[in-house]
């Protein structure tokens, strides 16, 4: 076999497969909505990884001062911990979804099907625990899964990526984390951002304010659209 073809033959659907699964916009395993369609000066702002008792209320805070509609993607395990959490998000009028129950960063991508499906159905016990309902989902770190697509689909959910991300989690500076999230900003953007213990401690909550400045200062409001606005 030639080296060309040799390569297309058997490390090429490697390569493609892997791209699906790891990178966060790659349609080819699961549809994941990382815009959504408006014709006004709006974005959706989403927060990962909580509720934590020290961020979310801060946040909570901080959003009702912004006037800010927002989701928080939680983790099924801390919505068990802190189910009181969950239901003052959803008292401020925001939104909860479902981020997994234990979110697993490192095996998500190669997790069985039992696996996926144990994820799913935890973290959505859980948040019915805390009286809530979700109807979206994000992967860890947006990894898609072989299983994963009908995963969902069985249980209603639907899957949501991001437009523009802060990356605080690996380096932290207030400024460069907001002109991350505020990068090519266009009406439709899903901003990502995290909150809880594993944000580097100088910028926990300072991050997200900054972004919400930009936001402002450029006549930006946050919102959480409707399930018809959603595009890829
Ligand atoms: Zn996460």
């Amino acid at each position: 076999m030639a080296p060309a073809a040799a390569f297309a033959f058997w490390v090429l659907p490697d390569l493609l497969l892997a791209y699906h699964m790891f990178a966060p916009q790659a349609q080819g395993l699961v549809r994941a909505h990382c815009r959504f369609s408006t014709i006004r000066r709006e974005v959706w702002l989403t927060i990962d990884d909580g509720p934590d008792p020290e961020d979310t209320p801060r946040l909570l805070e901080l959003f009702e001062a912004h006037g800010a509609k927002v989701t928080f993607f939680v983790i099924g395990e801390n919505a068990d911990r802190f189910p009181e959490l969950v239901q003052a998000v959803v008292a401020a009028g925001h939104e909860v979804a479902h981020h997994t129950y234990t979110h697993p960063t490192k095996s998500f991508w190669c997790a069985s099907p039992a696996r996926v499906g144990w994820e799913l159905d935890a973290g959505l016990a859980a948040l019915r625990r805390a009286g809530v309902t979700p109807t979206r989902f994000r992967p860890p770190v947006g990894i898609k899964n072989l299983w994963l697509a009908r995963a969902l689909r069985v249980r209603g959910l639907t899957c949501v990526g991001w437009s523009a991300r802060g990356r605080e989690l690996w380096r932290g500076e207030v400024e460069v984390v907001a002109a991350r999230a505020t990068r090519g900003l266009v009406p439709g953007a899903i901003l990502l951002l995290h909150e809880g213990p594993r944000v580097p401690a100088g910028i926990r909550i300072e991050a997200i304010r900054r972004v919400l400045d930009r936001l402002r200062e450029q006549n930006y409001c946050c919102v959480v659209p409707e399930p018809e606005q959603l595009i890829e």
